[in-house]
């Protein structure tokens, strides 16, 4: 066994109750992943990777198994982790085609969370100018400046949050009031409501919890409500519902909106793909399905053209 594990291609760690490294293979440390004195000590001393100690501190912590990739040197790696007590760590590099997936997204992430931050700066700036500004009519052209600098901020996170859904990153999982996480949507969403006269119907009774991480969970059912919104008709009305089926809960958001056509149901899931009339860049839906995705669960549409549709969210 020892000869075997000596001899595979990818580490094995296993750390015990006291935190202690009790078992490596030579692939961690010849990966300068551990250090070569090991033995007997405790994890956040021997491993010599910042995002791999989180891996084992997590386990612990969360006394759930993770999965993260991560870069050491020049190399990727992904990390699996189980925890009986011991907690269990497989780490495998990756393959050349994964490398540069990871490559990719690496350079995405870079490349939208270095726009973010002069896009606060001119937003900000905007501000000061608006408040400054007494002519209405510059106030109003400064205004729309403003709202579109929001839009191209509110992409750019949307598309930060697309790639680090993808790395599979530690989870942050706990009760969450699922009429509370409607009502504070429906009141971000309350100035495109009252805009075009939508009557929104919140039929979730108070109480009612799911296991979510808080931030991603709201970001679904907002993208969600959002489209029930703006592809809705002007005075039209939403209604959101919590059932249970077969053992399984169920969120709801029905509108009385333009509807999809049946061939376009799949690939409005897709990152970019937008259907016709106003709209955003086409990536809501994509962070929605991956945020169920995260949770365990999935979303289904049941749409009528002309009628309006049902996004469902299956737990
Ligand atoms: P965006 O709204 O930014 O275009 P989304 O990913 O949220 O991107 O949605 C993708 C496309 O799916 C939209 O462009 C629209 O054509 C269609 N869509 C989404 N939700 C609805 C809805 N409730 N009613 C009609 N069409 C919808």
């Amino acid at each position: 066994m020892e000869k075997f594990l000596e001899r595979i291609g990818r580490g094995i760690l296993l750390v015990d109750t006291q935190g202690r490294v009790r078992f490596a293979n030579p692939f961690l440390v010849e990966r300068d992943l551990l250090t070569p004195d090991w033995e007997g000590r405790v994890y956040y001393e021997a491993i010599r990777n910042l995002d791999l100690i989180k891996v084992v501190h997590d386990t612990f912590a969360e006394e759930r198994p993770q999965d993260l990739t991560f870069k050491h040197r020049e190399d990727w790696y992904r990390a699996v982790s189980l925890k009986e007590g011991e907690v269990f760590v497989e780490v495998s590099p990756l393959s050349e085609e994964m490398r540069a997936k990871e490559r990719n997204k690496e350079f995405l992430a870079n490349v939208t969370h270095e726009i973010r931050t002069p896009l606060t700066v001119v937003r900000g700036v905007l501000e000061t100018i608006y408040e400054e500004e007494e002519d209405p009519r510059r106030r109003e052209m400064i205004l729309r400046a403003i709202k579109r600098v929001e839009n191209l901020i509110g992409v750019v996170e949307s598309m930060y949050m697309l790639i680090s859904l993808e790395k599979s990153a530690a989870k942050t999982i706990r009760p969450i009031d699922l009429r509370e996480v409607f009502e504070e949507v429906v009141g971000d969403l309350s100035q495109e409501i009252r805009a075009k006269g939508i009557k929104v119907h919140l039929q979730i009774p108070e109480g009612i919890k799911v296991n979510a991480d808080p931030e991603k969970f709201y970001l679904m059912v907002k993208n969600i409500v959002d489209n029930a919104v703006k592809y809705n008709v002007e005075g039209g009305e939403v209604f959101l519902r919590f059932y249970e089926k077969e053992g399984r809960k169920v969120v709801e958001v029905e509108d009385t909106g333009e509807g999809i056509e049946n061939s376009q149901i799949p690939l409005i899931f897709e990152p970019f793909f937008r259907g016709s009339g106003e709209g955003g860049l086409g990536i809501g839906l994509a962070i929605s399905k991956r945020i169920a995705e995260f949770h365990g669960a999935r979303i289904e549409v049941e749409s009528e053209v002309g009628r309006g549709s049902i996004f469902r969210i299956v737990f």
